[in-house]
Order: structure tokens, then C-alpha cells, then sequence
């Protein structure tokens, strides 16, 4: 019976063969476990500064493969990748900056975004929320009592009257 050769990145395991094993160690899959493995301990600006400062590796992005693996000093990250890992460290620090922000009021997921449009919907239907609106922009606005003690106020500045303003013909021009 032969060895196994388990690998803690893929967590998968093989017979042990030097075959094997060099096809499991320079295989793309195992790259990335390995990588992915690795990226966990590190943040995600370190990484990219790291990768930012190689150039691409034409051999695996064009082939998925490069006999160097990991220890390639050429990068193996794709451009896309790069800009998904600056989105990550710009909403990283959107969130350290704003703590508050964190998860109260910005939308998590999916199913959080539904309920709470369910609620908004709910609350429409109801009439609450039209109600509100209706009492935000209502038509009696108050006139502050200080405003009417002003003796000589231009006419722009006057309350309208009770009944609004009458409309006045003026035909004695001319
Ligand atoms: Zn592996
Ligand atoms: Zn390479």
C-alpha cells in the first residue's frame, strides 16, 4: 500500500508519487488554495502593493500554469482580480472610517435589502408613509408670532391673508 500525500491547502490527499505530487504542487487549483490560504493572514492592501509592484506573468495568464508557482517573481494575479482586492480594501476602509455605517445602515445582503423594502412597501400601502408626507409639506404653515410684532414689514414679508391672496385687476394702468 502506498503513502498518501495530503495537501493542507486543497485539503485533499493522492498517493504519493514524486508524479503525483509535482502535478498536484504546480497545478492552478493548488496555486490558488495555497495563495488563498496564505492571503488570509495577510490584508488585502499588503497584497496588492505585493503584486502591484510585479509584472504580470504572461506564462499563467495566458496558459494557467507556471512552473514557478507561488515563488514566480512575476505576478500571477489577473487584472481583474487586482480591481476586485482594491474594492475590497476601499470597502474595508469605508468601514473602519464610518463604524456606524457598519451594518445598521448600509445594506448587507440580499435578503436584508428584500425585507426592508417589504417593510417600505408595507408601510406604503398602509397609508403611514403617505400621511407623513402629506404632514411634512402641509399647507398651514405657521407664521412665527416674532414675525408678525415686526412694525413695517415690506408686503413681500406679510402673511398671506386668510383665504389666500385675492387676485386684483388692475385696469387704471395705461
Ligand atoms: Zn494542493
Ligand atoms: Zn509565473
Amino acid at each position: 500500500m502506498g503513502k498518501r500525500y495530503y495537501c493542507d491547502y486543497c485539503d485533499r490527499s493522492f498517493q504519493d508519487t514524486l508524479h503525483n505530487r509535482k502535478k498536484h504542487l504546480n497545478g492552478v487549483q493548488h496555486h490558488r488554495a495555497k495563495k488563498a490560504w496564505f492571503d488570509n493572514f495577510r490584508d488585502a492592501a499588503t497584497v496588492l502593493n505585493e503584486e502591484r509592484t510585479k509584472e504580470h506573468c504572461r506564462k499563467f495568464l495566458q496558459t494557467g500554469q507556471c512552473v514557478f508557482g507561488a515563488s514566480c517573481r512575476f505576478s500571477h494575479m489577473s487584472e481583474r482580480h487586482m480591481k476586485l482586492l482594491e474594492q475590497k480594501i476601499d470597502d474595508e476602509k469605508r468601514q473602519k472610517e464610518n463604524p456606524d455605517q457598519d451594518g445598521s445602515s448600509t445594506v448587507r445582503s440580499i435578503d436584508e435589502w428584500l425585507s426592508r423594502r417589504e417593510k417600505k412597501l408595507a408601510a406604503l400601502t398602509s397609508g403611514r408613509v403617505l400621511k407623513m408626507e402629506e404632514e411634512e409639506c402641509g399647507e398651514n404653515i405657521e407664521i412665527p408670532p416674532y414675525l408678525l410684532s415686526i412694525p413695517d414689514l415690506p408686503p413681500s414679508l406679510h402673511p398671506p391673508p386668510t383665504g389666500g391672496w385675492r387676485v386684483t385687476q388692475h385696469n387704471e394702468w395705461g
